[in-house]
């Protein structure tokens, strides 16, 4: 029941001071979702064990090279290890000729399935879903088309408690109108209410991804009470004329947003090279939202798996 991000990445433009371009990668129950894809992304995954088997679906937030500059030579190499699972590829206009030109003139063939599906980053809308997650959109404001990702865990039913089945001698057959909320009928033909043979389910955990992006308080309502917020924070407020200029965010403005959502975490991340000690970030963010860290490469930030407060005793 795992649901965690691991940072690949995080800083903005260049590497510098070790760190390396966007990406990171979202586990869900062990089904991993890869977000943006700079330079350097397979190597990194490399070296903090991902196992890129597990990806079969990209999110690209926008064609800027450091949050694609790695995607080419990631979907090559699983080609070189003849995969053949089918992969989907999320990401503004652009991202099909993008793919395209590199595989026409590399003469590079891939061994699997490549949809790339061109989202719309001026609207918020649902464009992936499966088992674990759905995925909806973040319109941001940037120099060129970009958007978010929030990824919501898909609600889950109750959870039977075996042993209690067993000792009401209650059909296996119900389970699934149990699960829903039924009551059960016992060997005896007696009623048996849910909540003796059920635990709460288990709360759905979210996770969103918001880079790059000028300060734009308007997406707070889709982030309203979220468990955990990647936001760019590539300045600190010294430099906020280069942030308006660059439509970058600042750590203050990141915290802004993530205070006016009530979320429950905050990562900044998307640093710029000016500065070699992110402290200076962090502890600005961290004056305006407390809980708040810095999206270091190789970490990796859990949400808790927590159950509802049952109304019933
Ligand atoms: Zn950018």
């Amino acid at each position: 029941m795992t649901f965690e991000v691991t940072i690949l990445g995080s800083n903005a433009a260049v590497p510098a001071f070790g760190r390396h371009p966007s990406a990171q990668v979202l586990n869900v129950n062990e089904q991993c979702y890869l977000i943006d894809c700079g330079e350097g992304t397979q190597i990194r995954m490399n070296d903090f064990n991902i196992r890129r088997h597990r990806i079969n679906q990209i999110f690209i937030s926008h064609l800027h090279g450091d949050h694609i500059f790695g995607l080419i030579g990631l979907l090559t190499s699983y080609s070189l290890g003849q995969r053949t699972e089918k992969m989907d590829v999320f990401g503004p206009a652009g991202i099909q000729e993008l793919l395209d030109v590199q595989l026409k003139y590399s003469q590079s063939h891939l061994t699997y399935p490549l949809n790339v599906h061109v989202v719309d980053p001026t609207e918020s809308a649902l464009i992936f879903s499966d088992k674990n997650v759905s995925v909806t959109t973040i319109p941001l404001d940037h120099r060129i088309p970009a958007c978010g990702y929030l990824f919501r865990e898909k609600d889950r039913l109750l959870n039977i408690i075996p042993e209690k089945l067993e000792a009401y001698g209650i059909d296996f057959k119900q389970i699934r109108d149990i699960k829903n909320g039924e009551k059960g009928i016992s060997a005896a033909g007696k009623e048996i209410d849910n909540h003796l043979l059920t635990l709460p389910p288990y709360i759905t955990r979210t996770f969103a991804y918001c880079s790059d992006t000028a300060y734009k308080p308007d997406i707070i309502p889709i982030l309203e009470n979220i468990d955990l917020l990647y936001h760019e924070a590539t300045f600190n407020e010294e430099k906020s004329e280069n942030a308006v200029a660059t439509k970058h965010s600042t750590a203050r403005q990141a915290a802004m947003i993530a205070r006016g959502a009530n979320v429950k975490k905050l990562l900044i991340g998307h640093f710029s090279s000016r500065y070699h000690d992110l402290n200076v970030l962090l502890h600005e963010a961290s004056a305006i939202f407390n809980n708040t860290e810095l999206a270091i490469e190789g970490k990796t930030f859990s949400v808790e798996l927590r159950r509802m407060n049952s109304l019933k005793n």
